[in-house]
Order: C-alpha cells, then structure tokens, then sequence
C-alpha cells in the first residue's frame, strides 16, 4: 500500500470539508482532502439550496466570487407557511435577505477555491478505515481502484451524516459524543423542476407542514427554477417521500407541464450537535457532528464555520507539537457556545412537538400572529402585544390553549438551556460535570412535556 503524510487529512469535500481545507491551507499547513466522487460530480449534494447570506461564511475564500458564481437568488424577503386549511402565513425576514444557490456550482466553486489557497485534492478517493494508535493516525483510502495511506497529525471527519469513520474509529475512551443514532436523522429528497411561467413568489420560500413531523418545501432559484423537496423524522413511520412530493406538484397549477431536472435525496441530523466532536488527532465537522438547525434542516451555516474552526485549533495544536483532546477541545467550546447552543435549544422544539400531533401544531400556528410566533421561538418576547392583538389570538386559539401554554414553557425552558451551553468547559476535566448537569435538565424536560427521551 503506498502512503503519504500530511498535517492534516479532511475527509469529505462538502461546505464543512472545503471550509477546513482552505483554513489549513490558509494557516501555511500541508493538508489534502479526500472525496470519494469524481471531480465532475463533486457539489452535487442533496439539498434545498437556501442559505442566508454569504455573510455567514468564513473569509477564507475568495466570497464575492462564490457569490456570483452560485447565489442565483439574492431576494428572499419572507417565508410563506402554507397550513392545511388553505391559508398561508407570511413571515417577513428580520435582518437581511436570503439566497437560494445552485448547489452544484456552489460546491465545484468551494473545492475550486480550496485548492487555489493551497489544499491539495484527491478525488475518486474512497475512505474505507482510520488509522489508530489510541490517537488517530490517519486513514485508509482506495483511489482510483489502488489502496492508499494517508498519515496525518489530525484526521478532520468532514464526510457528512453518519460518517464511516466514527463506525471505524474506537472512540470509546475520548470525550468523543457517540450517543448516535439514525432515528435522530430525517430522510430528505429534492428535486430540481422548471416551470414554464415565472412563479409569483420568487421572493420568499414557501413551507407546507407534512405528516411524521417534516414539511415540504418549495425554494425558487430563480423564477422559472425551483428545488422542491421534502423529509421526515427518522424515527417515525417512513414516508413514501416522492409519492408525497409528486401529489403536492401535481396540486399546484403553477407547475403544470414542469420537468424535472434533477432528483437527490439523503439523510441529515436534525439532533443536537455532538456534546463533543474531538478525539485525540481527531475532529468531526458538519453533519459528521450534527451541525444542523434541528427544526429546519439549515446545515450549511453551521458546517463552514465549524470547518474553518476545526482546522484553525487544529492548526494551533500542530504549531504546539500536541494534538492531544484537550489541545483541540477549543473547538468543542467555540461551537457550542455559539450556534450549537441555538441547535440544542431549537432541538427542544423538535421533542416538544413529537409530543402533539401536526393538526394541533398547525392549528396554533394559523392562529397566530406573525410576529407572535416568532416570539415564541424566542426572539423578543411576548409584552409588546396589546390587549386587542391579545383578546384576538386567544379566540383563534380556542381547543389549542393547552398547546398554546406549552410553546411559551418551551421557550422558557430553551432559555434555560442555551445559559447551560454558555458554561460549557474550557477544558476536558470539566466536561464530565457539564453533561450532567445538562442530562438533569434533558430528564426535567422530557417529564414536564411526557416526552420520550431522544438521547
Ligand atoms: C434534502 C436536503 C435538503 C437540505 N436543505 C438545506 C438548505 O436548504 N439549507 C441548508 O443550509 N442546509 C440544507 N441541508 C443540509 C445541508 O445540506 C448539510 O447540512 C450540509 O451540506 C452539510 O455539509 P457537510 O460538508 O457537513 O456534509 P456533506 O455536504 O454531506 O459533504 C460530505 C462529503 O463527504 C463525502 N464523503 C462521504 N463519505 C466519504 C468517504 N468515505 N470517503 C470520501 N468522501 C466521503 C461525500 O461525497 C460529500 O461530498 C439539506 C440537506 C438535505 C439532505
């Protein structure tokens, strides 16, 4: 078997893989990434292709021509909620716009640019096993039909939802989350469809709650462009996603005669982010680490920043000659104190609403104004409502208070635990505490709301 060594190998070549790749390579270190596609089908990944703006994105990369490479739909203003009884709740955007993206030309510009800043590539380079001395050493690979060695001083686990390395690596005696499962992903499909006739809300991206705890989607590219697609709970009946998803078009007279252009689907967490995502010489990034909004399936944030972090401790630890857990426990920190306090708190949601049936949800959700349920899921708060708006809401709630009640307890108690996630520890020693303390909440949680235990 040939081998090469290298700082650091990042296996996977989507948002979180290339992010850490180009920070590497950035940082002056000697890094290669492995992706088991070929390099005409690399970036073609399943997704609905909405993000909220290139402001979210490391500056590691050239982002003004990721922009205009891949961002065909810079104006989505609002979000369209359609609810069962026919009636659609407009939610305008807070701050900013959002942007749809060819996904496919999104990832080809990612992998382009990391290679420009220095990142060597391999394509066609299937990882099979990890390398392992009690610290991980590196990976075994098949590239191109030869196996190959790949020795490195941090190996970044960057290859998506139920990442083969974490089945191949013994993670057992590091701080490693291995509370996995796949109940705790959604099964997702989407489709790329052209309509004739420019659609009229190619502001906005339309929602459609669906059974089993998803919704089906509907995301304008451009007007005539659109990434519909759906998913569910993997810990619910399975649904039979494109029966479900052709019904819906076939329902909607802006998408007669549409052809479809292009059909994916695939798995992706919609659970907390890892507790911990490092091992010793090892850290897992993205959707290898549940960097996912749990209530809305937006993972690409989160994997370019925990991408760009991971290689940036990682590149610290390297300069320190340690690559030891606790050299690379930084970034366990960074991300959950950051976004990954948001995911575990939007996670709450997700439980809570396994306890109510989706007519019931669906039900408070008409009834309510906008700007209420926004400050429901915790935005301002709910004091600015005057009596009028009030008297109102509780009529069209009426048959619903009960769950009504419940959300703003749910709010309360997400609060609660974003401020366990700000105390998350500087270092290891503390960590065994911290998730105790946050199994004790988790426990009062599922009790207070007659919840099954997700984790
Ligand atoms: C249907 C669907 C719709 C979605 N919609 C949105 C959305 O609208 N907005 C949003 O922000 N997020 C969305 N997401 C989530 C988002 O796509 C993911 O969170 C994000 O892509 C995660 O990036 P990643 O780099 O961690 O993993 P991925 O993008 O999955 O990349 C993993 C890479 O690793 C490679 N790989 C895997 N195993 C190996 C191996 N053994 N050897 C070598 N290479 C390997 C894969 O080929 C792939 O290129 C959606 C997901 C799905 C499934």
């Amino acid at each position: 078997m040939s081998s090469e060594a290298y700082d650091i190998v990042v296996v996977g070549g989507g948002t979180a893989g290339s992010f850490a790749a180009a920070t590497a390579a950035q940082r002056g270190l000697d890094v290669v990434l492995l992706e088991r596609k070929s390099e005409q089908a690399a970036g073609h990944i399943a997704c609905g292709d909405a993000i909220k703006g290139k402001s979210t994105f490391p500056d590691v990369i050239d982002l003004d021509y990721l922009r205009e490479e891949s961002f065909t739909n810079e104006n989505i203003e609002h979000a369209l909620f359609e609810v069962p009884d026919g009636d659609t709740i407009d939610y305008p955007f807070e701050t900013g716009s959002g942007a749809i993206v060819d996904r496919k030309r999104y990832g080809e510009v990612l992998l382009e640019e990391a290679e420009r800043v220095g990142a060597e590539i391999h394509y066609d380079t299937v990882v099979r096993d990890v390398r392992q001395n009690g610290t991980v050493e590196g990976v075994e690979a098949v590239r191109n039909g030869e196996a190959r060695r790949y020795d490195a001083e941090v190996v970044v686990d960057a290859a998506g939802a139920l990442s083969i390395l974490q089945d191949r690596a013994d993670l057992a005696d590091a701080t490693f989350d291995t509370n996995v499962t796949y109940q705790q992903c959604c099964s997702a499909y989407r489709e790329i469809i052209e309509v004739e006739e420019p659609v009229e809300w190619d502001d906005a991206i339309v929602f459609k709650p669906t059974e089993e705890l998803g919704y089906l989607w509907y995301f304008p590219r451009t007007a005539t462009e659109i990434n519909v697609g759906l998913g569910f709970q993997m810990d619910r009946e399975p649904m039979e996603l494109v029966d479900v998803l052709r019904a819906d078009i076939r329902d909607r007279p802006e998408f007669e005669n549409a052809t479809v252009k292009d059909k994916l689907g695939a798995a992706l967490p919609t659970r907390r982010p890892y507790d911990s995502a490092t091992a010793p010489g090892y850290v897992a990034v993205g959707d290898a680490a549940g960097h996912v909004n749990p209530t809305t399936g937006g993972g690409i944030p989160g994997a370019a920043k925990a991408g760009h972090w991971a290689a940036d401790v990682a590149a610290d630890a390297i300069a320190d000659g340690d690559t030891d857990e606790s050299a690379l426990w930084e970034y366990n920190r960074r991300v959950l104190t950051d976004f990954g306090k948001r995911f575990a708190a939007m996670d709450l949601y997700n439980i809570f609403g396994g306890t109510h049936s989706v007519e019931d949800l669906t039900d408070v959700l008409s009834a309510l104004p906008a700007q209420q349920l926004i400050d429901i899921l915790g935005r301002t708060g709910t004091a600015s409502m005057g009596l009028g708006l009030k008297l109102k809401t509780l009529k069209d709630t009426f048959g619903h208070w009960g769950t009504l009640y419940d959300a703003y307890k749910v709010n309360k108690r997400a609060t609660e635990l974003k401020e366990i996630y700000d105390g998350y520890p500087e270092t290891p020693a503390g960590f065994a505490d911290w998730r105790e303390k946050r199994d004790a909440f988790m426990t009062d949680f599922y009790d207070e709301f007659g919840a099954e235990p997700k984790y």
